[in-house]
Order: C-alpha cells, then structure tokens, then sequence
C-alpha cells in the first residue's frame, strides 16, 4: 500500500544551499486531502473544482459546493487554500448542462469564458468559496484567462458575490486573493499587465503547451510533439517569472512539468520556488529540490534559455542526468 511504500516526506523543503522551496498539493477529489497531509503539503496549490460537477448527474448548488470547499479549508487549518473556479467545456464536459456540441471545444466555450455566460452559476460558486474561506487564508483562482477584460470582469463579479453575502449576513473571507492561471499564450504576452492587477499568477503548463505548439493534450497522434522542454516554452515560464518578480507578484505553477524531477533545475533556476503537484509526487519533487544547488540552478536555467532547439535541449538534459 502507499502507507509502506511512499518514503517519508520533510515539512520544510529546502535546496543543497538552503533555499525555501514550497510544495503544494494539486487535489481533485476531497480524498486527496488525506495523502496531501500525510505528505505535509504547505496547503493546495490548486483544488479542480469541477470534479463534484463532473461525476454527478445534477448540478451542486451553492451549499453543497460550500461543504466541500470549507473540508477543504478546514483540512489544511490555516494553510493556503486557492480554489480554481470551474474549468469545463475542452476535455471536460458536463452533459446535464445543455452544453451545445463544438467543433473546436478546445477553441471554445471553456473556462473562465463559460462562467461569464453563465453569471448565476459563477455567482454561486464564488459565493460557496468566498464563504468556505472564512478564518482561512484562501485564493480564488480563474482558469483559460485571454485578457485582462476578463480578469477585471471576473473580479467585479467576487465584489458583487461579496454585497450579495453582506446583504445575507454570512460570515466569509474578506481578505480572499484573486489570481488566474498563465496557461494561454496571450496571457503570457501580457504576463506584465496581469501581474500589475492580479494578486498571483499560476502557471498552467497542461494547456500552456497545447494551445503554444498546437498540439491537442489529449491526442496520442501528436503525443511526441507535447514537449514541456520545447524552447518557446521554456521562455514562456522564463517570461512569467520576470513579470512577477518586478511586480512583486506571486507566481507558481500547476502544470505537470513541476512534477518532473529534470525540469526542476531549470524551474528554481528561473526563480519560481512554489510548485503545485499531485499529492503522490511530493515525495520526488522534494528530493529533486533538495539536490538542487540554487547558483548551478541559474546557470542551467540561463543555459537552457539560449538553445533554439529541441534537439539541444534534450541533448542538455541527458548530459545532466548522466552526470
Ligand atoms: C494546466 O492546464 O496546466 C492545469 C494545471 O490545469 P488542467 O490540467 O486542469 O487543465
Ligand atoms: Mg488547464
């Protein structure tokens, strides 16, 4: 079982050097929490909220959605906390909602741009949030942002949600953070003017690499071109790095290139230290992390950043693991 099999996990992660690196837990379901304890995550990096809305066959209202966002808050007691607002249509669709068939769903009505058509539906899931996180130290996050109009649109809509609860008399988190996930190519052009309004930023690298080399996640006649060390990626997750750093804004990421041991040279190396991963990888994550030496981390980062090919790029990463 997992109990005699996964080795033990330190709370603090730090590099060879002693830097601070923070992992987080990517949770789908409320019974990852448990392994997310168990492996003593710094709090949730990212909580896909569309999983109850996916497996059911009715759609959960707001108190419903609200006991399953406040276990959460309550299971990491004072941890961060960042729900992602619902992310369907794409791959993840949800028949009961009368979603119409599209030919490009990737292309389509997804995200963020399917809450903000459906304004009563986002309503209740930001008013179940923004009650879940009350004495916690919560985040809200939005999924397939394309502007910053979004963005601003969304967060109209929490300060509604926020006079509607006063309005109520509930109790919620008043002080709650409002971000959105890097994982089109257009917000990673403006990853600057985000990092001036939003209050975090992370990085979505699942779809970051689809929609930047045009290769459909989830199509295995590409599968060999879905590369998470292609250089224009590379440069992208370098890009958003700097934005947040001049800003002073929060930047972490989601995506699955944080759970492969050979990128996480070249992610602490590019300055981003919070990484969100599924539960069960924390254990090699922070091994990786704690082989790192921060000073080779940048020379390599810097190093990878110049290659314009693939082929060289890989080259690189072989070597190093060789070594
Ligand atoms: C991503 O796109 O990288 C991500 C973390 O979100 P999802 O895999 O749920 O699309
Ligand atoms: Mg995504």
């Amino acid at each position: 079982s997992m109990q005699e099999t996964s080795p033990a996990v330190k709370a603090e992660t730090r590099t060879a050097d002693g830097t601070s690196i923070h992992l987080f837990a990517n949770i789908n379901l409320l019974s990852d929490l448990e392994l997310a304890n168990k492996f003593r995550v710094e709090g949730v990096g990212l909580y896909r909220s569309e999983f109850p809305f996916l497996i059911r066959d009715t759609f959960p209202m707001e108190e419903e959605q609200y006991q399953i966002y406040r276990r959460i808050v309550e299971a990491m007691d004072g941890r961060e906390v960042t729900f992602r607002t619902l992310d369907i249509g794409g791959d993840k669709l949800v028949a009961h909602l009368g979603e119409v068939e599209e030919d490009n769903p990737f292309l389509g009505l997804r995200g963020i741009r399917f809450l903000l058509q459906n304004k009563d539906i986002f309503s209740e899931q930001i008013c179940a949030m923004l009650r879940a996180g009350s004495g916690g130290n919560t985040r809200i996050m939005f999924p397939l942002i394309s502007s910053v109009d979004e963005f601003v649109e969304a967060r109209e809509l929490v300060q509604n949600c926020m006079k509607v609860l006063d309005g109520r008399g509930e109790v919620y988190n008043h002080e709650t953070k409002l971000g959105i996930m890097v994982e089109l190519p257009s917000a990673v052009a403006q990853a600057e003017d985000f990092a001036r309004v939003v209050d975090f930023m992370s990085i979505g690298t699942n779809d970051l690499i689809q929609y930047m080399l045009a290769v459909d996640r989830t199509n295995a006649m590409v599968s060999r071109l879905y590369l998470s060390y292609h250089p224009a990626i590379l440069r992208a997750i370098e890009l958003v790095a700097a934005a947040g750093r001049k800003h002073q804004t929060d930047v972490s990421i989601c995506g699955d290139i944080a759970r492969d041991p050979k990128m996480i040279p070249f992610l602490l190396g590019v300055g981003i230290t919070k990484l969100s991963i599924a539960p069960r990888r924390m254990p090699d994550i922070q091994q990786a992390a704690e082989a790192v030496n921060m000073d080779e981390a940048v020379c390599t980062a810097l190093q990878m950043l110049k290659f314009s090919r693939i082929s060289e790029v890989e080259a690189f990463l072989e070597g190093r693991s060789i070594r």
